[in-house]
């Protein structure tokens, strides 16, 4: 069996149409378009790609985008301030602050300080606690945890009564979509740096979604024939035939694990697209609200 290929980037592509369908009715409606302030602390070169790509994928849907590059010494306080001075712009719906922070700021304060109203990332302490408890609903779900149900969801793939198993734990992938999954009715285990057995526990998965960061760790013999298995991993690996010198691959080796599992999303072109696709989905979301439906 050759697993279905569960393609992000028309998936992306499809819901980047219905927001751009959406924000047009709203300009009709109300005159008005969402709008995503983009916060980037610092020259990080991906950091930079990041914020970059996030501006154009708003122009492309007609949500209006608002940078502020900041320099890599702003004070605390002074970063605040701007996030407060978001806070209470109308014009913005949606806050994102690019991550990592420089060192000497403390990311907790500073994703705390994003109006829960604006939290289009996800990351607010509140909207994570809710995320964590049942019957609460967070305003905004972490766009990459969002996009990885959403491909399950778009691929008719069942998610209620069957396991799951997360690889990693971090605060901004594998616990938030382990969260996910539960609110969902999955079984889920967890997996991380200390699990004994991984492989044992990988193939009890019939979702798998592989977070850790570790090129093709993830070997086909490791998976449950016909899982669902969604990688978002994205290492960079030496390859003398790309031009770059490189190519990215995931946490799992694609090509044995397509021989076995029932669908499978490639890297590139699996969850990375659907990132920023949710995130205009929250932005759209909380225009939405502001707007009063
Ligand atoms: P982190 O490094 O923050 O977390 C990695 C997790 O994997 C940790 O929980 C760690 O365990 C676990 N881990 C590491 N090595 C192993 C191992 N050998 N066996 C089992 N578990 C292990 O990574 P992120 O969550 O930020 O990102 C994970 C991957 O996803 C990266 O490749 C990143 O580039 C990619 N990514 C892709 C995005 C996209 O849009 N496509 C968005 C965000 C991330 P422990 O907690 O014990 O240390």
């Amino acid at each position: 069996m050759t697993a279905e290929i569960i393609d992000g980037k028309a998936i992306a592509a499809t819901i980047r149409e219905e927001i751009r369908q959406e924000v047009a009715a709203m300009q009709a409606a109300h005159g008005r378009v969402p709008g995503l302030a983009t916060v980037l602390v610092g020259a990080r070169k991906d950091s930079e790609t990041y914020v970059r790509m996030k501006k154009k994928a708003c122009a492309e849907v007609g949500i209006a985008s608002f940078g502020h590059e900041l320099p890599a010494d702003i004070s605390q306080d002074e970063l605040l301030a701007v996030v407060e001075g978001l806070n209470a712009d109308p014009a913005v719906h949606g806050i994102l602050v690019q991550l990592p922070l420089p060192d000497h700021i403390d990311d907790e304060a500073v994703l705390a300080a994003i109006s829960l109203e604006k939290d289009v990332d996800g990351f607010h302490p509140l909207n994570i606690g809710r995320l964590s408890m049942k019957r609460r609903d967070p305003l905004f779900v972490p766009c990459t945890p969002k996009g990885c149900i959403e491909l399950l969801d778009r691929s008719g793939i069942e998610i209620s009564g069957r396991n799951a198993v997360v690889l990693g734990r971090s605060n901004i992938v594998g616990l938030p979509v382990a969260m996910l999954l539960l609110h969902r009715n999955a079984t889920l285990t967890v997996c991380h740096s200390r699990t004994a057995d991984l492989p044992a526990m990988v193939r009890q998965a019939d979702i798998l979604i592989a977070a850790v960061g570790r090129a093709e760790m993830v070997k086909g013999d490791w998976i449950k024939p016909g899982a669902a298995v969604i990688d978002v991993g994205v290492n960079a690996i030496d390859d003398a035939n790309d031009p770059r010198g490189y190519r990215l691959v995931g946490d799992v080796a694609f090509d044995e694990a397509r021989e076995v599992a029932g669908a499978i999303t490639p890297v590139p072109g699996g969850v990375g697209p659907m990132t920023i696709a949710m995130l205009l989905r929250n932005t759209t979301d909380a225009a939405v609200r502001a707007f009063g439906g």
